[in-house]
């Protein structure tokens, strides 16, 4: 049964771990953290439908050291503003948009599910983490395959549509009240080279799914809104993963 199991996993994997598909699938919640006896080291025992957390060929976050540069083309954003319900999931503050937003890759149209925040980054870059990072996980209809854009978010001047998510982001776990207003491109930087690896989601059940498109300039965010955050969720990042035998391709810049 494990091909019916391994079909399952994929098909309710649709966020980065914080599926609200997820929930309704999977029959008893298992529990996952990240510290003590629930965190990083043991996800992959705590659940038959985890085990590629720990038995993973091809796990994230990575560290972006080695590249190879390459003619990749752009990825092509359509976004559109409007209202999004934003939910403190116990393991991070996710937005799910209520319009209809989708980027292109290579062809292949991905629709914006849901974006979320790690504090500090997931990814690092040369080794170094940035204070947050900013995932947007988007789903191609057909395939189920998953691009997730990675957004470094740095000290700098303060993102409006941060302020919108903050305003009415929940202390505790549950559904802000009223939805914030936003519109998700004034969260991605004006430069868009990116960095591209082959990788899973970073939350249980680590699904190996994921065509991780990481920005390589930052947006900011002032020290306000970094700690507001940082408040909530001390340290939500996975460790660093092994590369094993991936590589990391790096868009030529203009
Ligand atoms: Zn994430």
């Amino acid at each position: 049964m494990k091909i019916a199991r391994l079909a399952m996993t994929a098909s309710i994997a649709v966020a980065c771990g914080f599926g609200f598909a997820a929930a309704a699938a999977e029959p008893a919640h298992t529990h996952w953290g990240y510290e003590g006896a629930a965190g990083p080291a043991d996800w992959g025992h705590l659940s038959p439908d985890f085990a590629a957390c720990e038995g993973g060929k091809a796990q994230s976050p990575v560290d972006i050291a080695k590249t190879i540069p390459a003619k990749l083309g752009p990825v092509a954003v359509s976004y559109q503003g409007g209202a999004v319900e934003v939910v403190n999931n116990g393991h991070t503050i996710q937005a799910n948009p209520k319009a209809t937003s989708s980027i292109e890759v290579e062809g292949k149209r991905y629709d914006l599910l849901q974006f979320h925040f790690h504090h500090p980054s997931e990814h690092a870059v040369n080794g170094k983490r940035a204070p947050m990072e900013l995932h947007l996980v988007h789903k191609n209809q057909e395939t189920g395959d998953l691009v997730v854009l990675g957004v470094m978010i740095v000290p700098g001047a303060a993102n409006p549509a941060l302020d919108a998510v903050w305003t009415v982001m929940p202390d505790k776990e549950g559904t802000a009240k009223s939805p914030a207003t936003v519109d998700p491109a004034q969260l991605l930087p004006a430069g868009r080279d990116y960095f591209r690896y082959e990788g899973s989601l970073t939350t249980p059940p680590c699904s190996e799914v994921v065509h991780w498109v990481t920005f390589k300039q930052p947006i900011t965010a002032s020290d306000a809104q970094i700690n507001r955050f940082a408040a909530l969720f001390k340290d939500n990042a996975r460790p660093l993963q092994p590369l094993n035998r991936r590589f990391v391709l790096e868009s030529e810049g203009k």
